[in-house]
C-alpha cells in the first residue's frame, strides 16, 4: 500500500513521526508520505523510523494557499527539505502560523476562552499552532461539544474565532515545492465545501499555476467524488495521487492506506508510479 498523505505531531496529527511509521508499517503501508502542515520538521525524524521499520518514507508538507478569498492545501511530495527556497516558504508560513495563532486566542478570550495562545502552544509542543488546536481548548473548555461544531461555531470564516492568514499564492506555494525538486499535489478536491464549478476553477487555477497532480482517492472519498476527481484530472492534465489525510487513532473512520487505487487510465505523480 502507498499513502501520500499524513500528518504527525509537527502539525495537528496526534501520533510522533515514529508512533504514525510504526502504526503505517503495522498497517501494510510500504511507502507513506509525511505531509504536515507547512513544515517538513517531523520528516528526519520520521526517516529514522523508517529506516527501522523497513518501510519507505516521502518527504512532504501540506501547504496552506490563499485563492480567490478562501484557502486551498497543496501537498509536496519527494521533497529536498533543505532546499533554501522552501526552507524560506515554510518559514514565511510559520511566522504566519504564529501571527494568526496570537490573533485567533485573543479573540477567542473575548468569549470565555482563557490563555488560548499558552495552552496552543503547549499543546502543539513545539509543532506548528493549527485551528485543530483551538477546536481542542474550546472542546476542554466546555464551549464546543466535538471539533465539528467548534470549527462551526467558532473558527470557521465569519465566525469570532477566525483570524484570516496571508498564505502563499498557487504560484508560490507550486514554486517552493518543484524548487525543492518535488511533485505538487491539490489535495482533497472535495475537501473546500466548494460547489462543482468553484471545484473546476480551483483545479483549473492550479493547472495552470503548474501544479502536477491531484488527489483522487482520500481516507474520506466516495467512488462518486473520485470518478468526478478522475475527470478533473483527465480534463486538466493533472496526475493522480492517493493519501488518506490520517490525524488520529481516534478518527476511526479512516486510516493510513485505507485509500483505493485511482483508475489505470490516469498518469500517477512519480511517488505512486515508482516501483516498491
Ligand atoms: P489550519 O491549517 O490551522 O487552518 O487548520 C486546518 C486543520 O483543521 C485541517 O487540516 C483539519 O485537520 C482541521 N479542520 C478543519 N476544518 C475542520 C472541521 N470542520 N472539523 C474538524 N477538523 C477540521
Ligand atoms: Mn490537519
Ligand atoms: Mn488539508
Ligand atoms: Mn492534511
Amino acid at each position: 500500500m502507498i499513502d501520500l498523505h499524513s500528518h504527525s505531531t509537527a502539525s495537528d496529527g496526534r501520533l510522533s513521526p515514529t508512533a504514525l511509521i510504526e502504526r503505517a508499517a503495522a498497517r501494510g503501508v510500504a511507502r507513506l508520505a509525511l505531509t504536515d502542515h507547512d513544515t517538513v520538521a517531523g520528516v528526519p525524524e520520521g526517516r529514522r523510523a523508517a529506516v527501522a521499520h523497513g518501510i519507505e518514507l516521502v518527504a512532504g508538507a501540506e501547504i496552506s494557499v490563499q485563492w480567490q478569498r478562501r484557502t486551498l492545501h497543496v501537498v509536496g511530495l519527494d521533497l529536498d527539505i533543505a532546499h533554501p527556497t522552501l526552507v524560506t516558504g515554510l518559514d514565511r508560513h510559520q511566522r504566519e502560523r504564529d501571527a494568526r495563532a496570537a490573533a485567533i486566542a485573543r479573540r477567542l478570550a473575548t468569549v470565555g476562552l482563557p490563555d488560548g495562545l499558552a495552552r496552543a502552544r503547549s499543546a502543539s509542543a513545539g509543532g506548528q499552532i493549527t485551528r485543530a488546536h483551538f477546536a481542542d481548548l474550546l472542546i476542554a473548555d466546555g464551549l464546543a461539544r466535538n471539533r465539528a461544531a467548534a470549527f462551526k461555531r467558532y473558527l470557521a470564516p465569519g465566525r469570532i474565532g477566525h483570524q484570516r492568514a496571508e498564505w502563499a499564492s498557487l504560484g508560490e506555494a507550486i514554486d517552493w515545492i518543484h524548487a525543492a525538486g518535488g511533485d505538487a499535489v491539490l489535495a482533497h478536491p472535495f475537501g473546500y465545501g466548494f460547489s462543482g464549478a468553484w471545484r473546476w476553477r480551483a483545479v483549473a487555477a492550479f493547472a495552470a499555476a503548474g501544479g502536477d497532480g491531484l488527489e483522487i482517492c482520500t481516507g474520506v472519498s466516495s467512488r462518486e467524488q473520485e470518478s468526478r476527481a478522475s475527470r478533473d484530472a483527465q480534463e486538466y492534465g493533472l496526475a493522480a495521487s492517493v493519501g488518506s489525510d490520517f490525524h488520529a487513532a481516534e478518527q476511526f473512520w479512516l486510516d493510513l492506506g485505507c485509500t483505493r487505487q485511482p483508475p489505470a487510465r490516469l498518469a500517477r505523480v512519480a511517488a505512486l508510479a515508482r516501483e516498491l
